[in-house]
């Protein structure tokens, strides 16, 4: 097999010319890009896939302050206005361990374009970055490729919020990656229909009574030993339990993490139960492998 091949060059179009430009819509792109277009600032904001919000909204991550507690301090700005304008329009549920709300993903969808129109931010949807636009150590633009092809952007400030840092990455900025043995686990985040949420709810509180100081198998988490007590979501021994007594079969050593919300329909929500290990997210063959 050839290992590589040289293409042609080519011209590209430029579909835009901007003086922001905010690479990838997750809560931080999302607010970078609200916040510069409230500046004045002629802004734009491109998302690979077909709706902002990245995980809140791709991924389904619904919870956003879950560190709000009595007699928390808490902070202002646009991640607190996501909230009230979901709440306001019906999209949240109380967040069980805390006494914050839960924002609805599918509802966050439609908050998110309503604020970004609302600030004058450019969207453009279904265009994936794939490489830089450079002058020496200047970077003066994207390359996006999608259905209309393969395009520039031009911009005076670029921000990359892709979370895996692609424009930087392809900027030749210098970045350290482990190996792929000591990446962080992936999770398949799900939800389950037909809770008896009543009985749960009665188990968990009463009888499991979980707290910070049970997290452990997935999630090593270090605290100084003031949450210890609090309750959590979390739930690990239930699951070894299980799989001792041959009630979940196979290879259960990924099954632990935390619940979240309950819809009123009885559906539980943002399930972040399953880890799997030794796959490297920005390699599209692991990608697959870890979808099936
Ligand atoms: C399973 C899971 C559970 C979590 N649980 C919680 C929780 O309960 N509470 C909490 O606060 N946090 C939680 N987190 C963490 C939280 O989701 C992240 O910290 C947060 O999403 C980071 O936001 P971000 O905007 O940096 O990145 P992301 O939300 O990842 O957004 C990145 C965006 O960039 C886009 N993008 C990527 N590459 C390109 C490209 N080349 N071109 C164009 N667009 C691109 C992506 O499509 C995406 O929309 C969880 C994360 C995961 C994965």
């Amino acid at each position: 097999m050839t290992n590589a091949i040289t293409e042609p060059s080519r011209t590209t179009p430029v579909l835009m010319d901007t003086d922001v430009l905010v690479v990838g819509s997750g809560p931080s792109g999302l607010t970078a890009a609200i916040a510069s277009a409230r500046t004045g600032a002629k802004t734009v904001l491109l998302e690979r896939y077909g709706c902002f919000g990245g995980v809140l909204t791709q991924v389904g991550v619904e919870s956003f302050a879950w560190y709000r507690h009595e007699g928390t301090e808490d902070c202002e700005g646009i991640g607190r206005e996501y909230e009230r304008r979901a709440k306001a329009l019906g999209f949240t549920r109380p967040e069980p361990q805390s006494i914050s709300e839960v924002i609805d993903t599918e509802g966050f969808k439609f908050v998110a374009d309503r604020m970004i129109v609302e600030a004058g931010v450019t969207p453009l949807l279904h265009s994936q970055v794939v490489d830089v636009i450079m002058e020496g150590n200047a970077l003066k633009g994207v390359i996006i490729e999608g259905k209309s092809g393969r395009k520039a952007i031009l911009a005076k400030r670029i921000v990359d919020c892709t979370g895996d840092a692609d424009v930087a990455y392809k900027a030749g900025a210098p970045y350290t990656k482990r190996d792929k043995s000591e990446l962080m686990g992936v999770t398949v985040m799900f939800t389950c229909a037909g809770i008896d949420v009543a009985r749960f709810n009665d188990f968990v509180r009463n009888e499991l009574k979980p707290t910070y100081a049970d997290w452990g198998k997935n999630w090593d988490v270090i605290t100084d030993g003031k949450e210890d007590d609090m309750f959590s979501p979390y739930m690990e021994e239930i699951f070894t339990r299980a799989h001792e007594e041959g009630i979940i079969p196979g290879d259960a050593q990924a099954i632990a993490g935390t619940w979240s919300s309950f819809t009123a329909e009885g559906e539980a929500m943002q399930l972040n139960m399953v880890y799997a290990f030794g796959f490297d997210c920005t390699d599209v063959l692991d990608i697959t492998r870890g979808g099936n």
